[in-house]
């Protein structure tokens, strides 16, 4: 490590690489903060091609890195390596393009999602996944989550709205992946990644025009069931709202104890539902939303943007909200089929009650987006074991009613344990496949997204054989 160090010293700039103890505890985890390591080293490149000199070192050295955006990730994705490199984007933040009459901006991959919005929003554009933590959350990290957000039921993920990414590969290489690339979707097979595929420097993402109308409407339901089954009322009308957003009667103590967002007392569940679009379709649309929550015994509509903030500052602040209620949590993270939403809320009430563990509700109602907030009290033995298993049973459930082990935060460390429920040996090795095609050394990220950390070259797996796509000649084993 410390001749590693020196070569890094040679080719950054001095205040760029990070090797003071103290410093480097601000690296430890991300989100996450259950999983915590130091890393070897830290450094902060500014451009693109000091990223690849890192990589290139990391390679001759045989050395594990680990990129890192903004931290906040929430399945231990960034959790550095104690004998590796990790390459933190955060100096990395120009806007280095504008182009409306594209529709595009080029980015470099320490932006944070909402600075996008906020440089083009006077010219009534707007960037639109729009993860809650996109106050802080770089483009980078959004980048290799696939990250959403609440808008995302009618706009799409990030995978959406990525036109191009530069990368430097896990062997060094800067190149571009682009949308218009013939062949393999490379670039598609890039976002979502979580860093194992190499580091994003440069990402050209898709434009928006800001609607010519918003509704906000706020509904507020005796119980979660109303709610959940007003839910799937909403798309069954046909109508796809921009953002369909629950939170069940704990998860809005929470929020009031924290921000006073002042939502209808009594409430079982609020249903926060934003429709936009032309003006004469919003309009209509909210015609049908007024029926359809017949059952809610408050409707508010926001009357202007101040408003619509109000409604949405609750949403906004509720996983941080619950530290009122709890001294300790865990964000779970899982999906299911919006008509399993009555169903799997009512299972996870059960385990609640079963293992005295609290559960609060927040979340993607629109798109069966659930991120249960486990909560416990960690100066009580035993109940962080029990939230574990809460938290664990939740996803069984997940999986039973044939939803994923996650929406949008990732499988990173925290989840690759229950990557073998969810899919086959067969599919797994696959994977591998195409993760060994790109990181021959298994140098990038390693320990994270695969249950078992394995080199390529090795018999993966209950396979014993070539695997069947390379047998066919439909890929190369590297
Ligand atoms: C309060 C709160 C609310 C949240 N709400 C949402 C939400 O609504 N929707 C949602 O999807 N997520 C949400 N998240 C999760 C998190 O914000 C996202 O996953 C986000 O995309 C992480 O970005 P980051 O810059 O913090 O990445 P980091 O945490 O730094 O890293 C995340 C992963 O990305 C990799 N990575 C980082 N930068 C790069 C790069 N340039 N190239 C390649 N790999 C890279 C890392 O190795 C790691 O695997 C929330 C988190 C918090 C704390």
């Amino acid at each position: 490590m410390d001749t590693l160090i020196a070569a890094l010293r040679s080719l950054l700039p001095h205040d760029s690489v990070i090797t003071d103890p103290v410093r480097l505890r601000t690296y430890e985890c991300d989100g996450l903060t259950y999983h915590r390591a130091t890393p070897g080293v830290v450094v902060l490149p500014g451009t693109a091609e000091q990223v690849a000199r890192v990589v290139r070192l990391c390679n001759d050295f045989g050395v594990p890195f680990v990129a890192r955006g903004s931290g906040t990730g929430l399945s231990g994705g960034a959790l550095p390596r104690e004998d590796g490199v990790l390459i933190v984007t955060s100096r990395m933040r120009a806007i280095l393009e504008v182009d409306l009459a594209d529709r595009r901006a080029v980015v470099e991959p320490g932006v944070t999602n909402l600075a996008i919005t906020e440089a083009v929003r006077d010219r009534g554009y707007y960037y639109a996944p729009d993860p809650s933590s996109q106050q802080i959350c770089s483009i980078g990290g959004n980048v290799a989550e696939n990250s959403g957000g609440a808008h995302c039921l009618k706009y799409g993920f990030t995978v959406n709205h990525v036109e191009a990414c530069e990368i430097v590969t896990p062997d060094g290489d800067l190149v571009t992946l682009d949308r218009m690339d013939p062949g393999y979707d490379l670039l598609g097979a890039f976002i979502g990644s979580e860093g194992t595929l190499g580091i994003a420097t440069k990402i050209t993402v898709r434009l928006c025009r800001a609607p010519e109308a918003v509704t906000t409407v706020l509904a507020a339901f005796e119980s979660i069931e109303q709610g959940g089954q007003a839910v799937s009322a909403i798309i069954g009308a046909g109508i796809v709202p921009a953002a369909i957003e629950m939170m069940d009667a704990l998860a809005i103590e929470a929020a009031e104890a924290a921000v006073a967002c002042s939502y209808p007392e009594g409430a079982g569940a609020v249903l926060i539902v934003e429709l936009d679009g032309p003006a004469a379709e919003v309009e209509r649309q909210f015609a049908q939303l007024e029926e359809i929550c017949s059952a809610a015994f408050e409707l508010r509509v926001a009357a202007d943007p101040a408003e619509r903030a109000a409604i949405w500052k609750g949403r906004k602040s509720a996983f941080a909200a619950v530290g009122r209620i709890s001294p300790a949590y865990i964000v779970q993270d899982g999906v299911v089929p919006r008509t399993s939403l009555p169903a799997v809320l009512a299972a996870i009430d059960r385990l609640s009650a079963e293992h005295d563990i609290k559960v609060a509700n927040v979340f993607h109602a629109g798109d069966g987006n659930l991120h249960p907030l486990v909560l416990f009290d960690d100066g009580d033995p035993g109940a962080g074991e029990r939230a574990e298993v809460v938290s664990g049973a939740i996803l069984d459930l997940c999986i039973e009613h044939g939803g994923s082990i996650t929406g949008e935060h990732g499988v990173g460390v925290d989840k690759s344990r229950y990557m073998p429920k969810m899919f086959s040996a067969d599919d797994l090795d696959t994977m591998q496949l195409v993760r060994c095609a790109f990181d021959p050394q298994g140098l990038a990220n390693p320990g994270k997204v695969f249950p078992t950390p394995r080199l390529c070259g090795e018999v993966p797996g209950v396979r014993k054989g070539v695997h069947p796509l390379v047998e066919s000649g439909k890929a190369d084993q590297l």
